[in-house]
């Protein structure tokens, strides 16, 4: 009888802690020793806020789940924390007449926040996760990959940059290894276009009424081109208030680059009243705001180009990698990554 053979254990360090970086995760088998290293926060542009007993999601507004599968994946893992946005999504023109809007997705959050839904296909994962761990240095030694953050070095089989474009190109920029891919992806990445954008969270003690969820500009140009009701998020808000984020536009956000974030809030405070229809809009008792200065990539590079780091086990994945700012492409990247380098190491990927 054939003696059995115990694979070997192997070690995967994920750098970068979005829902990209977490679908390479749960990807990769459980034999597979996973570490993520995240510089900030889990959830990356997946970002929640809480406040006086409000969570509001001010990066990615929500999850669309339109594949079936994908959608079955998630609902699995994440479990009943994982929240559907019943209201619809109306629309809105450059003269502020609200219309209907065919609505072909589902919508998801999570129940404390959108972060949370990353956190749960971590846990799914079984991955070892560090948060505050910004990875400085890559260097690849003798068929291993040597990792550095500010506070140690540490050595793994295989990599994963599952980073944002313009942070995977520095990293690669400086990394000790030899192959020609690192200097060509290298360029690739930081040549990604990006735009920013700005967004204002403003908070109501009171309830608004009206039916729709969220009001997206039928114009690109427009300056308010998003407008979310976290209370329409089970959990999210406590009844009797309201808290809306706006997202403004690429040419507001290159063009008020300089405005201080008090002026933002409330000249957003100023156009959202009437666009709602309701004047008390103009006077929110709380607000806040965040610049995502690299917010949304558009264009990535060749599916062929990352395919060529795999022959070093090293893989990319990310929404640039998608070529699009869409968090449901981030994670189908992040699993396909996961998969690819399970099927490098001879090994059965989870999904
Ligand atoms: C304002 C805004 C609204 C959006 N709205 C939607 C929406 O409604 N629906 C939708 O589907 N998508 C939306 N998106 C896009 C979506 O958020 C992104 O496509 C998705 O979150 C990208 O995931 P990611 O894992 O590729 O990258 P990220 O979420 O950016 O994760 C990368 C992680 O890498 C970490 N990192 C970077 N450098 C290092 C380093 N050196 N060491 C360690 N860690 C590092 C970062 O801190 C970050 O956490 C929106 C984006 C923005 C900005």
């Amino acid at each position: 009888m054939a003696a059995q053979v115990t694979p070997m254990p192997r070690s995967v360090c994920v750098v970068g802690g979005g829902i990209a970086g977490a679908g390479t995760a749960y990807a990769l088998p459980e034999d597979v020793e996973v570490s993520v290293l995240e510089s900030r926060s889990v959830g990356g542009r997946l970002a929640s806020r809480r406040r006086e007993g409000c969570v509001y999601d001010h990066g990615a507004d929500h999850l669309r789940l339109a594949d079936d599968d994908r959608a079955e994946l998630v609902k699995a893992v994440v479990g009943d924390t994982l929240i559907e946005i019943p209201e619809p999504i109306h629309q809105f023109e450059a003269d502020g007449t609200i219309t209907d809007r065919p609505d072909e997705f589902t919508r998801w959050s999570g129940e404390n926040g959108i972060d949370g839904i990353v956190w749960a296909v971590l846990e799914a994962a079984g991955a070892d996760v560090e948060e505050g761990a910004t990875v400085t240095g890559l260097a690849c030694d003798d068929g291993e990959w040597v990792v550095s953050t500010g506070r140690d070095s540490r050595r793994f089989d295989a990599i994963v940059l599952a980073t944002p474009a313009a942070a995977t190109a520095v990293l690669l920029e400086a990394a000790n290894w030899d192959a020609p891919v690192r200097r060509r992806l290298a360029d690739v990445a930081a040549d990604v276009p990006h735009q920013p954008v700005d967004v204002v969270a403003l908070h109501y003690p009171f309830e608004l009424d009206v039916s729709y969820y969220g009001l997206v500009s039928v114009e690109r140009a427009s300056d308010v081109v998003w407008l979310g009701r976290q209370e329409c998020k089970p959990g999210h808000v406590p009844d009797g208030e309201s808290l809306l984020t706006v997202q403004l536009g690429t040419l507001w956000s290159a063009a008020n680059a300089g405005a201080r974030p008090q002026e933002t809030a409330l000249e957003v405070a100023h156009r959202v009243a009437p666009l709602v229809g309701d004047d008390r809009l103009r006077e929110p008792d709380w607000w806040d705001h965040h610049r995502w200065g690299r917010g949304l990539p558009s264009g990535g590079p060749e599916a062929s180009l990352c395919d060529r780091t795999l022959e070093y086990d090293l893989a990319v994945a990310g929404d640039w990698v998608a070529g699009v700012g869409q968090a449901h492409a981030a994670l189908d990247s992040g699993l396909a990554a996961g998969r690819k380098l399970a099927e490098q190491f001879g090994l059965e990927p989870v999904v």
